[in-house]
């Protein structure tokens, strides 16, 4: 595999090119280039008019981070004179780990075609896993994993998680639920179904097929806290009918069930409590912050800070999770366990940060802003937690894992791929 066109420094100054470790019995280590080629990947090559067709050339914004990798392409075709798009399928599949059957795990994944699910399922497919991935689409879409369809590995079931569902498994890593305060507001009712019937059918199922059972909760379980940073013995300070109860009080009685099967059925289950993450392929208008400065910048509209700036939040990168998440369920922790990076900042210094970085990479790369971006106020929403910082000592102790990605390097990363799509005119 080729060397990375972008160099990547960890938290101790160390190059990154690889994510994973061999640990718990479970070795999850990929080059983090064939990562990059799945999700930095070009969707499709221009045709200009008159022009011979030549699906092998890829758009310049891609090539970058996918030289040497493109037999494993979509070689789909865009007309800009039509503004249409000629799909094709992959030629090949990008190569998987080949593992002996005893190795070989069969794992559900609800909610795989979102922004977290799509990563770690693409981790698990380089692996050389069995993936069923089951979602209904709400937020999340096939295009995530669409460079999957058709793998004999690989399944993409649309399904939603509150009616039961029958399948074979190892293990489930639940994760179906919006996840966006605007995704999970859009229909308050719903959000709490799918936390309490979908997880109780992930119970149900993993009850009956004895696969181990991982649900993503979150640091809303602690609400607007009153200790900082928040460790998991914490109990939380949440407004049962607020705004954000709908996913507040959904995840926390998704952990009372999760510990209730434990209990009573004896079902081997793990909780991960993921503080805010950000990465590529996150819906860029799903109205999180990450996301929403960034596409902000690159399109040279004013961020947008709510309130006045000073509440806090600390962001992980999206392998750091995936990394946790794995760790986790291959080990023998069953109490839950905070999964984030302790990099804390208010949101208003998050908004000259990132207004940075956008302006580094654009000065990189020859692009001449239309405008200076400035940062503007809006009123800040009911509940807003006015601080979050997770208190990561348990992960550390229990799993050996800590985040290796600084923000600054993981926001690079996240502009490049949003001006990548910006380049291709989906976005
Ligand atoms: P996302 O919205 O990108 O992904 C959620 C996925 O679940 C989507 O693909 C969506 O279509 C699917 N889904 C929603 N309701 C469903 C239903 N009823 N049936 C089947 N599928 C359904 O969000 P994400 O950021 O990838 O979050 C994934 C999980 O991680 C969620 O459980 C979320 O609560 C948790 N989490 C995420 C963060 C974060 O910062 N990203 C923080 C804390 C917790
Ligand atoms: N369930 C499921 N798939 C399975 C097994 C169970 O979706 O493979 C659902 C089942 O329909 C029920 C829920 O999980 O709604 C809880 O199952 P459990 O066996 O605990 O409860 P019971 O069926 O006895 O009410
Ligand atoms: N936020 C902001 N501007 C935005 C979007 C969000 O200032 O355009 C703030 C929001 O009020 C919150 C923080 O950024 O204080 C994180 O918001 P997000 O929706 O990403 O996640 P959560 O509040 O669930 O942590």
């Amino acid at each position: 595999m080729p060397s990375s066109a972008v160099k990547v420094l960890d938290k101790n100054g160390q190059e990154i090119t690889s994510v994973g470790f061999d640990r718990f019995g479970f070795n999850s280590e990929v080059p983090i280039d064939d990562l990059r080629s799945l999700y930095l990947r070009s969707h499709y090559s221009s045709a200009k008019p008159n022009d011979e067709l030549n699906p092998d050339d890829e758009g310049p914004h891609h090539a970058q981070f996918t030289k040497g990798l493109s037999p494993y392409q979509s070689k789909s075709i865009y007309y800009p004179e039509h503004n249409s798009i000629s799909y094709t399928t992959l030629a090949r599949f990008p190569p998987v780990k080949l593992l002996a059957p005893s190795q070989r795990k069969r794992v559900l994944v609800t909610g795989g075609a979102g922004f977290v699910g799509s990563h770690l399922v693409d981790r698990l497919m380089l692996l050389g896993h069995d993936v069923t991935v089951l979602d209904n689409f709400f937020t999340g879409s096939r295009t995530t994993v669409s460079h999957w369809v058709g793998h004999p590995n690989f399944e993409l079931v649309r399904h939603d998680v509150v009616e039961p569902f029958m399948i074979e498994c190892d293990q489930i890593y639940h994760l179906a639920c919006p996840a966006s305060p605007p995704h999970y507001q859009f229909n308050a009712v719903k959000t709490v179904k799918t936390s309490f019937m979908g997880t109780l059918n992930m119970l149900g199922l993993a009850k009956r097929t004895k696969a181990r059972f991982l649900i993503s909760s979150t640091s809303e379980v602690y609400g607007d806290p009153e200790v900082h940073p928040q460790p998991e013995d914490y109990w939380g300070h949440v407004n049962p009918i607020g705004d954000r109860a709908c996913y507040d009080e959904g995840k926390r009685v998704a952990e009372t069930l999760t510990y209730g099967y434990h209990r009573q059925d004896g079902v081997d289950v793990r909780v991960a409590r993921i503080f805010n993450t950000y990465g590529p392929r996150m819906n860029p208008y799903d109205g999180r912050v990450v996301s929403n400065f960034i596409v902000q910048a690159l399109k040279g509209e004013d961020l947008t800070v709510y309130g006045d700036g000073t509440q806090t939040r600390s962001f992980q990168y999206i392998h750091d999770l995936v990394d946790g998440l794995i760790c986790l369920m291959n080990s023998d922790e069953t109490r839950p366990v905070n999964i984030g990076n302790g990099d804390e900042f208010t949101i208003g210094d998050f908004a000259e940060l990132v207004r940075e970085i956008v302006e580094k990479v654009q000065a990189e790369d020859g692009d001449k802003p239309s405008r200076q971006v400035q940062v503007v106020y809006k009123a800040l929403p009911n509940d807003d937690p006015q601080k979050r910082r997770p208190d990561t000592t348990r992960a550390k102790e229990s799993l050996k894992w800590q985040p290796r990605w600084t923000v600054r390097m993981g926001l690079e990363e996240m502009v490049r791929y949003y001006k990548a799509k910006m380049a291709e005119g989906s976005l």
